[in-house]
């Protein structure tokens, strides 16, 4: 079957204006190492997330990890199982166990309810993830980790450009990845960035993004994760269009909401109050009162050329990687919403017309 709607296509700026950024590269040969696209854009970062500090990184996983390893975390770490690969693989690529805790059946994201019955003496660290663009209950989570004196890191990989409650996301926690993957709403093909505001993380993470040097020194067991000119430039010529990007996003989604709204059987993306989003997904849980189950209608999608993503399925507990090292019947609402969830088709110049495809093709169940 020839695919007709995928589920993401990547934001591409004006051919023309990427190249007359890039141009100047032939002259300076100044091609990575924080050349000066990749500080321009740092600091035009530092200003559209509103973070004190803002650093760039090959891609968002390492952004991760490296946060990870600069907060020098030791033992457990608190985490959800609901959400992507990267996640889990950051806590465990830095030797620490992750403690899965549930997730919330509205929000998706890590309940609060359930963390403190999981802290041990071992527990340094909360890693929750602001899944599709939705916060976490970043005030249940951060009084628990005020109180216990643990750190807390968000992957904001799906929250760019959200505000909750006033604040932009990355004002929350002690550290935020984003990432810039070409899938995401902003991105510079591969890339991502950490935002913090202790301002000694950040000599520490530029030198563990470079093999851990400082000066003929290596301080660090550090990696290779710098951020190249041609990648930069990619993100200085979308971060002109995001609003636009997000605002077309904006209208696809309410067009699904107007289809898709009071279908029984189907949840939406939860009202959650003083959230401003970024429409990065647009998932729908689906339960047995629609008729289909989830499998069946990523099928019944697939058999009109329309890709839907299982994400997330399965949950990050599940992966063979972990076999025999977690159970996750122990998050019951995660396995559920795991094998409920399906996000259909959602990117900046998705038209009116392949939405209305979808919603028919979805609603002849
Ligand atoms: C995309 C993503 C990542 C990884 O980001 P990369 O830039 O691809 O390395 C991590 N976590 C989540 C939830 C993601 O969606």
């Amino acid at each position: 079957m020839d695919i007709k709607i995928p589920v993401i296509r990547s934001s591409m700026p004006p051919f023309e204006k990427y190249v007359e950024k890039i141009s100047g590269l032939w002259q300076s040969r100044h091609l990575t190492n924080a050349g000066a696209l990749h500080e321009q854009l740092a600091k035009k970062l530092e200003g559209y997330l509103e973070a004190d500090h803002v650093s760039l990184f090959t891609n968002g996983h390492l952004a991760l990890q490296l946060g990870i390893q600069a907060l020098e975390l030791s033992g457990e770490v608190i985490t959800t199982p609901f959400t992507f690969a990267s996640t889990t693989q950051a806590i465990v690529q830095n030797g620490l166990k992750p403690v899965f805790c549930d997730i919330d059946p509205v929000r998706f994201t890590i309940d609060p309810s359930k963390i403190e019955a999981l802290i041990t003496q071992q527990t340094s660290a909360i890693v929750a993830v602001h899944v599709y663009g939705i916060p976490c209950d970043t005030d249940g989570i951060e009084t628990i980790a005020k109180k216990h004196g643990l750190k807390v890191i968000y992957d904001a990989a799906h929250a760019f450009g959200v505000r909750y409650m006033d604040k932009p996301i990355a004002q929350y926690g002690d550290y935020s990845m984003f990432s810039f993957h070409a899938t995401k709403v902003f991105h510079t093909v591969e890339g991502g960035g950490a935002t913090y505001s202790d301002a000694t993380l950040k000599a520490k993470l530029h030198s563990m993004r470079d093999f851990g040097l400082v000066g003929e020194d290596v301080a660090y067991v550090g990696t290779n994760a710098k951020m190249s000119e041609f990648h930069a430039a990619m993100g200085l010529c979308n971060l002109d269009e995001v609003d636009e990007a997000i605002a077309k996003r904006k209208a696809a989604s309410e067009r699904y909401d107007a289809r898709l709204n009071g279908i029984r059987g189907l949840q939406l993306f939860p009202q959650i109050e003083g959230l401003v989003r970024s429409y990065s997904y647009y998932p729908v849980v689906i339960s047995e009162e629609f008729g289909k189950d989830r499998d069946e209608v990523a099928a019944m999608l697939k058999e009109q050329g329309i890709l839907a993503r299982k994400y997330f399925y399965p949950l990050t507990s599940a992966f063979s990687s972990y076999q025999g090292q977690f159970a996750p019947g122990d998050t019951p609402v995660a396995q559920k919403i795991a094998r409920q969830v399906l996000c259909l088709p959602m990117y900046a110049d998705l038209t009116s017309k392949d939405i209305d495809t979808v919603c028919n093709a979805l609603l002849a169940r």
